[in-house]
């Protein structure tokens, strides 16, 4: 036994060599200006890690190791070090450390001397402003911000998820919650999906939703591998990670790399009642338990989504009922728009149907919907309810959408809001949208979209 175990060890010992693909030795010395930061034990070899130092800084993106076979002590080295010129070993910084700090955001985790890949003695400044950590780069010399970067590392994973309902998916009306029982919706109405932009804490949080749970109960996988059933309270938080994350790309990927481009904050077992909220004074969204969980319902997500997009545009959007209005027509379209490519525009589940699958609960003729975005209603059909008025302007949206398509809808409507008033009314949002328009696509569509409030009264 003794004699096979060392075969198998000097088998491998090579192997552990042309898997690092470096120079094997026996012991050869350390070279100076290394600094021991890790040593690590597997099963063959005994690892050590080192970082590069010039004049006792770091010099950042600098490693060597040293990977020592147990069974025969062969040595691999992997020799990562910089090769830094123009470094003048006299440099000393000119700015106080304070001074560095200043210039990075958020609170400071660590702030230390450094030399620069190309040779600049700097400080790197690791801080925190709540996406995570970001290191920061300030000159020694001038104070001057050389480069940001977030340490942050994004994972993918998977997950089980309705998109958007199972109402929409299985083209079935007859669906009811049956108190959250598995058995109430067949298993074809599940997709599995790739769940981006996790930050591989093994929860789900990422760059564009962090799930919270004032419980204490989160989804954690140690694979990132979240496939849940409906009963299941884990369930409405993949819901809520993958939806909103793929409507925050969808966003990024129409060019808008500043519209709530952060974790949102999610809450999916918050409260029992059958209803969900943004709050804009905590940036929350909070999803109800009431009937069907509206977080089972991804246009429900995406609605609610819609209040975090507008917030983040316009801080305190909606303070009257006609800006109020607008956000929840807005949200009832922008749920429209994220479902248009997943699910299908049918006589049994029109598109312009919103929340085919919550609605069930409270609406007794079919298609159950919560709101519809193609109603018929005018300014002179407003009663100053907001999400009754948002009808007005989801239409108007609606026709835009019809006329214009997808992408070019969601970039006009987008763009425009940035510079609505918190207080508008919805003529002034609509002339607004109009000369957007005119410059983001020409004459043409300006006219179709003049059209398209001119037919609800708004312009
Ligand atoms: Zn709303």
């Amino acid at each position: 036994m003794r004699l096979r175990r060392l075969t198998t060890a000097a088998a491998c010992a090579a192997l552990v060599a042309s898997l690092f693909g470096a120079t094997t030795a026996q012991a050869a010395p350390v070279p100076d200006g290394l600094r021991l930061i890790a040593t690590h034990e597997s099963v063959l070899a005994t690892h050590y890690w080192y970082t590069q130092t010039l004049n006792g800084h770091t010099v950042l993106g600098g490693y060597y190791a040293r990977h020592v076979d147990k069974a025969t002590d062969a040595e691999t080295i992997d020799d990562g070090r910089v090769p830094v010129s123009g470094f003048a070993a006299s440099a000393t910084p000119q700015i106080a450390a304070s001074q560095a700090a200043g210039a990075a955001p958020g609170s400071i985790r660590r702030n230390e001397l450094a030399v620069s890949r190309d040779g600049k003695l700097v400080y790197s400044v690791v801080s925190d402003a709540g996406h995570g950590s970001v290191r920061t780069l300030v000159d020694a010399a001038t104070g001057s911000v050389l480069s940001s970067e977030s340490l942050i590392k994004n994972v993918d994973g998977t997950g089980r998820v309705f998109s958007p309902n199972p109402v929409a998916t299985l083209q079935n009306e007859n669906l009811v919650d049956d108190n959250d029982r598995n058995s109430a919706v067949p298993d074809s109405a599940y997709k599995s999906v790739r769940l981006t932009n996790l930050d591989g804490s093994g929860f789900l949080h990422g760059s564009f939703a962090t799930i919270i749970d004032p419980r204490g109960q989160q989804a954690r996988s140690r694979t990132n591998d979240f496939n849940y059933s409906r009963r299941s309270d884990f369930f409405e938080q993949v819901m809520s990670y993958y939806s909103i994350t793929e409507s925050e790309k969808y966003i990024q990927g129409l060019g808008f790399n500043d519209v709530n481009n952060e974790p949102q904050d999610v809450t999916t077992t918050g409260f029992t009642d059958d209803n969900s909220f943004y709050d804009p004074e905590v940036d929350g969204i909070t999803f109800g338990t009431g009937g069907v969980d509206d977080a089972e319902d991804a246009e429900v997500i995406w609605h609610e989504y819609g209040h975090a997009i507008q917030d983040a545009q316009v801080p305190g959007f909606g303070t009257t009922i006609e800006a109020g209005s607008i956000g929840e027509g807005f949200g009832d379209w922008w749920a429209m728009i994220m479902s248009a490519p997943v699910q299908r525009d049918t006589a049994v589940t029109p598109l312009a149907c919103i929340a085919d699958w919550d609605s069930v609960s409270y609406t007794d003729t079919t298609p159950h919907c919560l709101r519809r975005t193609d109603e018929n209603l005018t300014v002179a059909d407003f009663n100053g309810e907001v999400h009754h008025d948002g009808q007005v302007w989801s239409r108007a949206l609606f026709d835009i959408f019809n006329s214009l398509g997808r992408n070019k809808s969601a970039k006009l409507i987008l763009e425009s809001q940035f510079s609505y008033r918190p207080d508008t009314t919805m003529a002034a949002a609509a002339n607004v949208t109009v000369s957007m328009a005119r410059a983001m696509f020409g004459a043409r569509d300006a006219r179709a979209v003049t059209a398209a409030f001119h037919a609800r009264g708004i312009i």
